[in-house]
Parts: structure tokens; sequence; C-alpha cells
């Protein structure tokens, strides 16, 4: 029988690493910690607590998982305070926010809380605090770009923030001054063995592209994003557009909808009507984590246009799997994207130089494979779950003084 565990990550990280992480944990052996989030599908937090979660316990500690159990109403609120916290002017009236606060009431009164620690995950969860008696360490882990967010909706936000022990922020370039709470820099990051990201045999890429009608027959040009107005699904169809002047490609858009994500349905209504009458564009929906996996090992070129973003996983998981990408210079991205060496950084709508760098791409083959190479590289230095699963530990081992850490410290 394979490995299951944190050993089975020795392969692709070394033996020193698993060690380290070992070691990291025995401060903290039994410790109970609780993450809550807002959905268990869809987007990238939940997909990496599926694997940090299970991790944490392999290595001694006793984590589990709460979901703020929201209604389709409270998910089109913690949207609206997500697009403000990402910089959009939005009017939210006090009936909603009185709905946001009540819900979190009643989820708080209703939710186990014997932890040592909780970690509360983004604005939806956020007020929860207040409502709670707090006996332990509670940190707020923003996967949000919080650095122009629509100070009014801060203003309402903040207070909650400040009663938090510590704040995880994704990039030293999302820290904020106003904010006042030891704040901690851990990015996001992948795990090489989930659906998402396990390697897969050129038959099984084949027959996955095969069962939803597309092949490899013409280059592929790939975006795989939640239909989100952030991660700019019209611009890609722009830059498809120039792309093909010069070069006979094929486009796929891959969005699934994520539960706590209202306005996917709407986004996807837009993107279909702009894409009408355009060859080769194939837009798909459909959840399934192995067809992103396989097209990401399919595509020669990964694009990520988006606005704005936490971190940008699908870039790392992209050049996980040796394909080059062109992404913009925002959020999380320029972590992950070394402009020239792990691929290319454009500006956001900047459409003619993202086409520029997909066709360069495209007409130079090695060029995409230097760069897939030096990105994969990369990810397995930064962005695989050993590293962010250390980061946590060191953390948690900083918050909960425990009588016996001092003599293992
Ligand atoms: N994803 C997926 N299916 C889709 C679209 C996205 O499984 O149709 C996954 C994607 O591979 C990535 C996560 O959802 O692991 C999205 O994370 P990211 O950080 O890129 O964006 P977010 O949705 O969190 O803003």
């Amino acid at each position: 029988m394979k490995p299951q565990g944190i050993e089975r990550y020795a392969p692709l990280v070394g033996e020193e690493r698993v060690v380290e992480i070992v070691r990291a944990a025995r401060p903290l052996l039994g410790l109970r910690v609780l993450h809550i989030s807002s959905t268990f599908h869809g987007g990238g937090v939940a997909g990496m607590l599926r694997t940090l979660i299970p991790l944490m316990c392999d290595v001694g500690l006793d984590a589990d998982w709460s979901l703020l159990y929201g209604t389709p109403e409270l998910f089109g609120i913690t949207k609206s305070l997500h697009n403000a916290l990402q910089g959009e002017g939005i009017q939210l009236s006090e009936e909603d926010f009185e709905l946001y606060l009540n819900i979190n009431a009643f989820f708080a009164r209703h939710t186990p809380l014997f932890h040592d620690v909780v970690v509360v995950h983004d604005p939806q969860p956020l007020p929860m605090i207040r409502y709670v008696k707090k006996g332990k360490p509670w940190v707020w882990r923003c996967h949000i770009d919080l650095s122009g967010p629509d100070e009014g909706v801060w203003e309402r936000l903040k207070p909650f923030a400040l009663r938090y022990d510590a704040g995880v922020i994704s990039s030293e370039a999302f820290r904020k001054p106003d904010l006042p709470l030891p704040t901690y820099v851990i990015p996001p990051a992948i795990d090489p063995f989930s659906d998402l990201n396990r390697e897969l045999s050129q038959e099984a890429i084949d027959r996955k592209l095969a069962e939803y009608g597309l092949s490899s027959d013409k280059p592929l040009i790939l975006q795989v994003s939640r239909f989100d107005k952030w991660k700019d699904p019209l611009g890609v169809l722009e830059v498809f557009r120039r792309v093909r002047k010069e070069v006979d490609a094929q486009l796929v858009l891959l969005g699934n909808m994520a539960a706590d994500d209202p306005e996917g349905p709407q986004i996807f209504k837009e993107v279909s009507a702009r894409a009408e009458g355009l060859p080769d564009v194939h837009l798909i929906t459909a959840t399934d984590e192995l067809l992103v996996n396989a097209l990401q090992r399919a595509a020669s070129v990964v694009l990520q246009l988006s606005l704005r973003e936490g971190f940008g996983l699908t870039v790392s998981e992209a050049l996980w799997k040796g394909t080059p990408v062109v992404a913009t210079n925002v959020g999380g991205i320029p972590l992950q994207i070394l402009d020239g060496k792990t691929g290319f950084l454009v500006s956001p709508r900047d459409y003619d130089k993202a086409a520029e760098r997909v066709v360069q791409i495209l007409r130079d083959p090695d060029l995409g494979k230097e760069l897939g190479e030096a990105g994969r590289n990369h990810v397995r230095e930064n962005f695989l779950i050993t590293r962010l699963l250390r980061d946590w530990l060191n953390l948690l081992v900083e918050l909960c003084d425990r009588p016996w850490l001092s003599d293992l410290r």
C-alpha cells in the first residue's frame, strides 16, 4: 500500500522537509484547531482546506472544519462585501448588513466552539467572533486582496477584525497599515496528489478531453476560473480574438459555480453572448477536477487575466504541470510568475500585450517548455502544501502558549 500521509510528500520535497514538519508539530500534538469557512466546494479556499485539514490531523493535531451555512440571500450580501473589499464601490442597506450579522450571531450560538484555536476564513464568518465568549486565540485568514477596499465597507468590517489575535494574508502587498493586528504572510499552496494536480497519463488526458468533445488537434489556450468579473472572462475572449489572427488555436474557458458566489450564472450568460460566432471557443461549467487537471496538462498556454486576485491557485496548478502561463501582475500572481522566468506578466486589460505573449509562446515551443520547467521548480520550492502546513504550524506554536512549549523551542 502506498503511504498516504505526510511521508508521501518526501519524494517531491525531500525527507528533511517532512522531518521538519513532524518536529514543528510536536509542541502542538492534540491541539484542537477549528477552521470556519463558507463552502466545502468551489473556489480555492475550500480546495486548500480539503488537504490542509487532513494533513494537520495526520501530524498529530486535532483539526476540524465548520461551515457558515448561508442562504442564497446571505451569499448575495457577502459577495457584495467581497467585491467591496476588492475595491468596488457598493451600496449595502442597513437591512442587508443586519442580516449578515444576525446569521453570524445565530451560527456563533449553535456551533460547538471548544477548540484551542479558531481560524476564520474570509469575510463571510468574520463577525462571528463578536458573538462568542472567546476563551482561546482566534485568527482571521483573509484570502482577498485588501489593499484598496471600498473605505465605507472596510470601516464597518474592521471593528470585527480588531477582535482577532492574528491576521493571515497571502502577500506582503496586502498588509494594511490601518489594521494594527499582528499579521502574518502565508501564501496559499497546491496539493500535488489531489485530483486537480496528480499525474495523468496521456491516455487519461485524451480520454477526459474526449468526454467533453474536446481534442488537442489545435493548440489549446485555457483559463480555469469561476465565471466572475474579477477574472475578466470577457478579456480572455478579447485576447483569443487577437491570437486567432496570428495562429490557429482553440480556447477553453472552464469555470464551475461556487455555492457562495451567486454572480456566476449572470456572468456566464454575458460571456456566452459575447462568444457567439467566435469559432473554436469552448465554454464549460462542469465541476470536474480531473478535467481541470487534464486541460492544464493539454494546454499550450494557460491564461489568468484577473483584474484583482487573492492568490490565483490556478497559476501554480498550471506551472506545476510545466505549462507556461501568461497572467496579470495583480494580487498574489507575481509571487508565482517571475516575469520572463516562470511565465509572462502583463497589466490587467492589456489585451494586445497578453495576445503578443501567447503568440510568442505558441510560435516557440522551446520557450514554453523552458518557462514551464522553471515554473514547476518555483512551485516545488514555494507553493506546495507542505510549505503551507509548515507555515501554519509555526504560527500556531507562536499563538498557543502551552505550558510545555518553552522547553521544546
Ligand atoms: N476550479 C475548479 N473547477 C473550475 C474552476 C476552478 O476545480 O471549474 C479550482 C481551481 O483549479 C482552483 C480553485 O478552484 O484550485 C480556484 O482557486 P483560485 O485561487 O484560482 O481562485 P478563487 O476561485 O479562489 O478566486
